[in-house]
């Protein structure tokens, strides 16, 4: 494999693992191994400059974008954190940053809250939208599952233009609730993290507003530069005067501690104040109060507390100069390897995973870990019968760190069979992986089927991996195809199968013949075809099965995002007979196969494409806000957050502010609720609905 080939693989891998970890909460590998990834690619990449793609998770931050809520452009920059792994790490960057400022520097220590990055903008007062981080400049509109948060206020006392910063989570307390409420096991989140990003992502907030998620805010950014307060210390209390909820948790620290006690004091804010040379002290004591938090924190922030100096220190892609996160080291645990068990993924991919003797980790007893692959085996020169350093970064998956001491029997380094446990065909390599190529592999075959039944694909909600094992073991389902010819009713009778649940399983499958041809498409099990790249080959020009059938490498390649290893994957696939039979009989079944077949049930006509709307005030058809944005987008048009040269509309609600005057100077066209109506084309049917006095129009 050249450079380029391993540079891409890495590249696609990486933000594969990142789709996994941030939109869907459910991490595909242990935050060793993708720190071990992003840390070869980043060697990779410095070693060869010409190589570096712009989508490298190395130059942008980790995206959590979704297809599955519209995308927003950020106004200001939305960006990650550098890191530091050791109180010296820690140490060393505040020396540098004092000794390359002239003026005495002082900084604020806050915790770092193991959350959901958010950041809501407010116009005119109003809280306008909540946007995830997503690539740091694009993120999705979650605006009505975040305005379920009770601590967020919705108005300001003060009519401002004001963008803010925050962490959205879950306490431990209740994340412990919630989840022991949960009796599918495979349906409890491993962390409340987890348990966050999934809440702020359904699909209807009277779901997310069963749960009580929080929020601390801790950066604000005013669009009138005037009113930002000189450093950070002022910034917080005044965001904390303006009703934001703010961890109490913060420190501050100065040359010496007298200076930093008067600092805090001045400001107003509770918190404790130190000297730099007790900052060592202040990791040490926070890493022990970390357990005892009401929430999850991975590590620290230090900050810079004065914004000129921040200002001079500046940004990279990823995150800025002015501040560094210290993460806590994982806990870890000993214990000794029993052996090693091979699994079969959905794609044929296979997975070495090590048994080991029980040892208590982070809250949990730990009996398996991921291996990856064989390649990690062998970095490891792991043997069975060694014994073995057990961490849980990030604690979410378990990974095997090191080997502490060699076996005593004798054992050599493992190697995985190269024979299928599932099917005994001979596996084949590809990259850093094995894969058993037989398509009936029965663990492939009910990979697959979970998967595309799986709620984040096909969504057909009484299909669980549980129902389809045994409908697996019955004959019943072999192909995705048979979920939609079984004869259901012949199962009553099965264990904890009655007339109720065939009911319901008919129900539901028949209802996933409506998912749009991006999700089928997706749910085919096709490796790196997953929602993302579904999207982009969409809005490549490749809208059906049949244009993809006939696609060729070149022509993919041309599509922004897709890689030559992606493009290859993908025409292979469409070359295998067993999946092409799938498709047409799933086609025959009605589900759809292009974008046309969405939009014969859902599209609107595209009037207002090639407009550039932003909006301001408040309305009386349109509440919250977001949903006139709603109705722009779905007609073609785009919506951005201020109003700048390339804005073509401002729609001007009541109490619209400073964004009017923007428009007018600029000369922008400013269109009012009712003239809004019209050119949408419901104005006709809003005065039907008045007459039937069913005000629930939209
Ligand atoms: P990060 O989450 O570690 O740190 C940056 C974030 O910290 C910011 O975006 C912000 O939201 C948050 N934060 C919390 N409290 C804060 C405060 N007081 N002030 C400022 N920011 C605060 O960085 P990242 O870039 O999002 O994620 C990288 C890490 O995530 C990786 O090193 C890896 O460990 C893990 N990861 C794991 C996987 C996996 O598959 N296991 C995938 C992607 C990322």
């Amino acid at each position: 494999m050249d450079i380029k080939e391993k540079i891409d693989g890495l590249v696609e891998q990486l933000i594969n693992y990142q789709k996994a970890y941030y939109v869907d909460g459910k991490p595909l590998v242990s935050d060793m191994e993708y720190d071990r990834l992003f840390d070869e690619l980043a060697r990779l990449e410095k070693e060869n400059p010409s190589l570096v793609r712009p989508d490298s998770p190395t130059v942008r931050v980790g995206s959590d974008l979704s297809n599955d809520f519209p995308e927003v452009e950020h106004t200001i920059p939305v960006l990650s954190l550098d890191k530091a792994y050791s109180k010296d790490e820690v140490l060393s960057f505040i020396d540098k940053c004092i000794r390359k400022e002239t003026s005495s520097l002082t900084f604020v220590a806050e915790e770092k809250i193991d959350g959901i990055s958010m950041v809501l903008y407010y116009e005119d007062g109003i809280l306008s939208r909540a946007v995830t981080r997503g690539n740091g400049t694009v993120g999705n509109d979650v605006t009505a599952n975040i305005k379920t948060i009770k601590s967020i206020p919705l108005s300001l006392p003060e009519k401002i233009d004001i963008a803010v910063r925050g962490e959205v989570f879950l306490k431990k307390k209740d994340f412990e609730i919630i989840n022991s409420r949960e009796e599918d096991e495979d349906k409890r989140a491993a962390n409340p993290r987890n348990l966050a990003a999934g809440t702020v992502r359904r699909q209807k907030s009277e779901e997310t507003a069963r749960i009580p998620l929080d929020m601390f805010i801790y950066e604000g950014f005013w669009s009138n530069k005037d009113l930002t307060p000189k450093d950070h210390l002022h910034i917080l209390k005044k965001l904390k005067d303006l009703g934001f909820k703010i961890n109490t948790h913060m420190s501050f620290f100065a040359h010496d501690r007298k200076e930093a006690e008067n600092a805090l004091k001045q400001s107003g804010l509770e918190g404790k104040a130190f000297a730099f040379s007790e900052m060592a002290d202040y990791i040490a004591f926070k890493t022990g109060e970390r357990k005892s938090l009401e929430w999850e924190i991975d590590g620290l922030v230090f900050k810079i507390n004065e914004l000129e100096t921040r200002e001079r220190f500046g940004y990279t892609e990823h995150h800025p100069r002015w501040a560094i996160a210290y993460k806590f080291e994982s806990p870890q645990a000993v214990s000794k390897l029993l052996g090693i068990t091979v699994q079969v993924g959905r794609t044929g991919r296979i997975t070495p995973v090590a048994e080991l003797s029980p040892v208590p980790l982070g809250g949990s007893v730990i009996r398996r870990a991921t291996l990856h692959n064989q390649e990690y085996i062998e970095s490891l020169e792991l043997a069975i019968g060694d014994t073995v350093s057990i961490a849980k970064r990030g604690d979410v998956i378990p990974a095997v760190e090191d080997v502490i001491e060699k076996n005593e029997e004798g054992n050599t380094t493992y190697e995985i069979p190269l024979i299928c446990p599932s099917c005994g065909s001979t596996l084949k390599k590809d990259g850093a992986h094995l894969f058993c190529q037989n398509r009936e592999c029965p663990e492939q075959v009910k990979g697959l089927l979970s998967f595309f039944a799986s709620r984040n694909q096909m969504d057909i909600e009484t299909l669980g991996p549980k129902t389809i094992e045994l409908f697996y073991q019955k004959g019943v389902l072999r192909r995705i195809e048979d979920i939609y010819s079984a004869d259901y009713h012949a199962l009553v009778g099965m264990p904890g199968i009655g007339e109720k649940t065939v009911q319901q399983i008919i129900r539901s499958v028949e209802e996933s013949k409506t998912r749009p041809f991006k999700t089928v498409l997706s749910s085919l099990g096709i490796s790196e075809l997953g929602k993302k790249s579904a999207e982009m080959l969409i809005s490549g020009g490749f809208d059906s099965i049949n244009k993809l059938r006939s696609a060729k490498e070149e022509d993919l390649i041309k599509i922004p995002g897709i890689g030559e290893r992606t493009a290859k994957i993908i025409v292979d696939a469409f070359k295998d007979g067993i999946l092409l039979s799938t498709i047409d009989k799933l086609s025959s079944y009605g589900l759809h196969m292009s974008q046309d077949e969405d939009e014969k049930e859902d599209k609107l006509e595209q009037t207002l494409s090639g407009t550039v709307w932003c909006v301001t005030g408040s309305f009386v058809h349109f509440n919250p806000r977001s949903k006139a944005l709603e109705e722009i987008e779905k007609r073609g048009g785009r919506t951005v957050s201020s109003v700048t040269g390339k804005t073509t509309h401002l729609l001007a609600g009541s109490g619209g502010g400073s964004k009017r005057a923007e428009a007018e100077k600029l000369g922008i066209e400013i269109v009012d609720e009712s003239a809004f109506l019209v050119m949408l084309g419901i104005e006709a049917d809003r005065k039907e609905v008045e007459k039937d006095s069913q005000l629930e129009l939209f």
